[in-house]
Order: C-alpha cells, then sequence, then structure tokens
C-alpha cells in the first residue's frame, strides 16, 4: 500500500482524488499542522508544486497536490490560474461562477477547457508532474446539482451535453482534467516503486 498526503482541504476534491487513486493507493489528509497554502506562482504547475511541497515538508513520505484552471477562450484564458479568486480575495464557487455567467452575457464563442496539474513529491522529494485537460463550453444558466467549483457551467465536449453537475461521478470521473491526469498515476507510481501491474 502507498500512502499519499494530499495538500487540499477542500473536501469535495479530496473526495474526487480518493476514487480516482488506485486501490493499493490510500490518500491521508492534510496535517492540522499545514494551514491554507498561499498559491502565489502564475502557473497551474507552480503553485501545484508549491502545495505539494508545502505538504512534503511537514510530512514523512509522499505529497500530492493539483492545481486546477478554467480556461475560457473569449475571455483570454480566464479565469485561467486565478480560478479559485476570480470573483475577488473572499470569491466562493457560488460568486465565481456569478461572475463568469456575467462576462460570458451574450458572448457566442464559448470555448473553455479544463487543466490540472497534478505534482506528487517523492520520498527522496524529487517532484513529478502529471497534466489532464478537457475540453468543452459554458453553459448559458447553471445545471445540476453534482461535483463542485464550475461544474454546473461546463458541457464537455466529450459528453451529451449535459454539464459536469448533471453527471454522476463516474462518468465526470471518466472524461475529466483530473481524471485524465490521475489515470497516470498507477504506470508513474509503478515506474517509481519497480512495481509490475
Ligand atoms: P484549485 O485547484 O483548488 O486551486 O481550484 C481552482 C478553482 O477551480 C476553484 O474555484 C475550484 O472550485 C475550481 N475547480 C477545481 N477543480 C474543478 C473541477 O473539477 N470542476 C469544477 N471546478 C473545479
Amino acid at each position: 500500500m502507498i500512502r499519499l498526503v494530499c495538500a487540499s482541504a477542500n473536501p469535495k476534491k479530496v473526495e474526487e482524488l480518493a476514487r480516482l487513486l488506485p486501490i493499493w493507493v490510500t490518500l491521508v489528509p492534510r496535517p492540522d499542522s499545514v494551514g491554507e497554502v498561499e498559491e502565489t506562482a502564475p502557473t497551474l504547475q507552480g503553485n501545484a508544486a508549491i502545495k505539494a511541497v508545502e505538504v512534503a515538508n511537514a510530512v514523512t513520505g509522499w505529497a500530492i497536490a493539483d492545481d486546477t484552471g478554467l480556461e475560457v477562450a473569449a475571455i483570454g484564458g480566464e479565469p485561467g490560474v486565478r480560478s479559485a479568486r476570480f470573483a475577488g480575495e473572499d470569491a466562493d464557487d457560488a460568486s465565481n461562477r456569478a461572475l463568469l455567467l456575467q462576462r460570458m452575457s451574450g458572448v457566442v464563442d464559448r470555448s473553455a477547457r479544463f487543466r490540472t496539474v497534478v505534482a506528487l513529491v517523492d520520498s527522496k522529494g524529487e517532484m513529478h508532474f502529471l497534466v489532464g485537460e478537457c475540453a468543452g463550453t459554458i453553459a448559458s444558466t447553471e445545471r445540476g446539482d453534482s461535483g463542485f467549483g464550475y461544474d454546473s457551467l461546463f458541457i464537455p465536449h466529450e459528453g451529451d451535453g449535459r454539464t459536469f453537475a448533471e453527471m454522476s461521478a463516474a462518468e465526470k470521473d471518466a472524461i475529466s482534467h483530473r481524471g485524465r491526469a490521475l489515470a497516470q498515476l498507477p504506470e508513474l507510481l509503478s515506474r517509481l516503486f519497480g512495481l509490475k501491474l
């Protein structure tokens, strides 16, 4: 069994990460000694690395962090790396979605993509990255109650017109940015641990 200490304290994200990991990997919650880590880097990769290193410094063993951005073509790739703080420093998911709908009012090209960068710090302190993307469009109104963040506004191209928030967890996982990034984890871990899958 491999233990990965998770950098996120967002229960919805942790739940999603946990169900995307192979059964031989256990996700351990972030220790209380590590508070909310400031995401000061200009890129998703940089922020994922900051979060993973912060946790790795506080624990023994492995640390995992992910940073995700929603990139919307019509507004120059925003909110991107600022997705969590799109509506300001005190923003929450609802205010971020409301601002996105406002910015997209009357916009015809609604294409967008989610990008996730997963950073892993191994027991030797070495960093590894996994990247996943999911292309889609921004809905004109919120639809669905599942998921979190921008899910109720994102219609993946590979779906049937439903938003992520209208899909089951398994349906989202099969095509999502985070699902795609973490699908590469078994191969990475087995290579690093010298395991045969
Ligand atoms: P972070 O990776 O936790 O910094 O998330 C950045 C922003 O993207 C936050 O507003 C999250 O709620 C949102 N977000 C992250 N992952 C997802 C997802 O899978 N679906 C929808 N929104 C997400």
